[in-house]
């Protein structure tokens, strides 16, 4: 057994992610996603013969982003070069790349991982152009045929490719969870795996005492969501062990993930940069960076997840864990920073964006929550003052989130059901106050700030359900005998 255990795992990624450009890399056809098939194309996209492909401005400005927010070196001056193969859903023939000389290089990304934050290194970013898609397990096309869809043809991309040191798959997806991040806080693409517009490749290879196995790598295949990536990773490694084992040889390989059966399939032995025929397109100039560029885009930048996560923990003195959660999405962090702010009460907030906001979070769009933001500073504000309880303030915002009412609605209508029986009250008072001697006796000697005190109290004691008019109106009269 200890043999099996005796391997070093090396995994490296190449991460696709679609830009957000409103047009393509080489052209002005739209990028919009869902349009009618083959109604976004033109001669550019398709191939044709003598047609003159024109760089996009903005796929550049977006992938020098990424660069500097991965810490890469910018090439001052990289090339477009031709990749050629032949796919049905590949017009051309060939696909628009970076090869020799990628836009970004020697750069690193910090991620956060279940055994803390590590670096991991990114050898290149560099531009390319999507193919189109092919269509065979849709219902509406007939057994055995394939339809093709050039609409997302020269859709720009960005690959990113890290060092082959990654050292386990829990770290790997660590990684593409960050970069995701990353992506999204620049606002360069919707690094959504599900949806295919971040899509992750990896290779992974097992090594036994610095040599490597019979030079064996597995690439596999577009996986479509972290966990299985990390799935598709441990399946690869215990085959690749088993092998060693056995000292049966495996090929190098692509292979896919399947996900029903939680296995992997060959697809193809591994292509070679050989098999490509790479040379560079005679139709690109030489991409050439103008540094006062660089530097523009550099102030551009905002803060990013990992940066912020830190100060969210000095600052407002949050758990690691906390921190994390909140950043993940700037959305989530730019709210608990407003309701720290407005509340004063950093870890109520922070607790409750984890535990109750996040139930609502994928229904809530920027202005929605841009609507409801006082309403829950206020919430939060009665819950810190203990004028309500949590389990009340909960249930009064899952109503505010189900009926779209406001909080004044939802208070008023909650005062309704409230118990205002001044008699039942008064019992609940009166166990405050005997529980309570000694801040009885500093009430008395004049601390009336300790009013809130007792309201807090009796509050508690009927679970947030008494009339908060009542309880000051009963507590006066017990305490200050009017
Ligand atoms: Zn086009
Ligand atoms: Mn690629």
């Amino acid at each position: 057994m200890n043999a099996l255990n005796d391997f070093k795992i090396k995994i490296g990624l190449e991460v696709h992610a679609q830009l957000n450009t409103r047009s393509k890399l080489f052209c002005s056809c739209k990028t919009d996603f869902g349009g009618e098939p083959n109604s976004q194309t033109c001669p550019v996209c398709l191939g044709m013969p003598g047609a003159l492909p024109v760089l996009n401005e903005k796929a550049v400005e977006f992938a020098i982003k990424l660069g500097l927010a991965t810490h890469c070196e910018i090439s001052p001056i990289s090339f477009f070069a031709r990749k050629n193969y032949f796919y049905p859903d590949l017009p051309k023939g060939y696909q628009i790349t970076q090869y020799s000389a990628p836009l970004c290089r020697n750069g690193f990304l910090k991620v956060k991982t279940k055994s803390g934050v590590k670096k991991i290194k990114i050898e290149r970013i560099h531009l390319e152009e999507d193919a189109g898609k092919s269509i065979h397990n849709e219902p509406f096309v007939p057994q055995g045929m394939t339809l093709l869809d050039f609409n997302r043809c020269g859709v720009p991309l960005l690959e990113i490719v890290t060092a082959p040191e990654i050292k386990n798959p829990d770290d790997a997806a660590a990684f593409v969870a960050g970069l995701q991040q990353i992506l999204r806080y620049l606002k360069i693409s919707d690094g959504n795996l599900e949806q295919g517009s971040l899509r992750c490749d990896a290779n992974v290879s097992i090594q036994k005492s610095d040599s490597y196995l019979d030079d064996c790598r597995v690439e596999i295949k577009n996986v479509n969501s972290l966990r299985s990536l990390v799935s598709a990773l441990k399946y690869q490694i215990e085959l690749q062990k088993r092998s060693a084992a056995t000292r049966r040889k495996m090929k190098s390989a692509t292979v896919t993930w399947d996900e029903k059966k939680k296995i992997t399939r060959i697809m193809r032995s591994k292509e070679m940069a050989s098999d490509y025929r790479y040379f560079n397109d005679p139709d690109l100039l030489p991409l050439v960076i103008d540094r006062k560029w660089i530097e523009n885009l550099r102030k551009s930048i905002p803060e990013l997840p990992m940066e912020k996560a830190e100060r969210l923990q000095k600052h407002y003195r949050l758990s690691e864990n906390h921190a994390y959660f909140l950043v993940s999405s700037e959305v989530r962090a730019e709210l608990f920073e407003y309701l720290a702010e407005r509340t004063g009460a950093s870890e109520l907030s922070a607790k409750w964006m984890l535990q109750e906001f996040s139930r609502y979070e994928n229904r809530l769009d920027q202005n929605k929550i841009d609507g409801i933001r006082s309403d829950v500073a206020e919430l939060l504000l009665m819950i810190k003052e203990k004028r309500l309880s949590w389990s009340k303030g909960k249930e009064i915002f899952s109503q505010m989130m189900e009926s779209e009412k406001n909080l004044k609605e939802m208070l008023f209508q909650q005062k309704n059901l409230l118990i205002a029986d001044e008699a039942q009250i008064e019992k609940l008072a009166m166990n405050v106050i005997k529980e309570n001697h000694d801040v009885v006796e500093k009430f008395k000697e004049g601390k009336h700030q300790l009013f809130n005190f007792f309201m807090g109290k009796v509050m508690a004691a009927s679970n947030g359900s008494a009339d908060p008019k009542v309880v000051s109106r009963v507590l006066k009269r017990i305490l200050l005998g009017r």
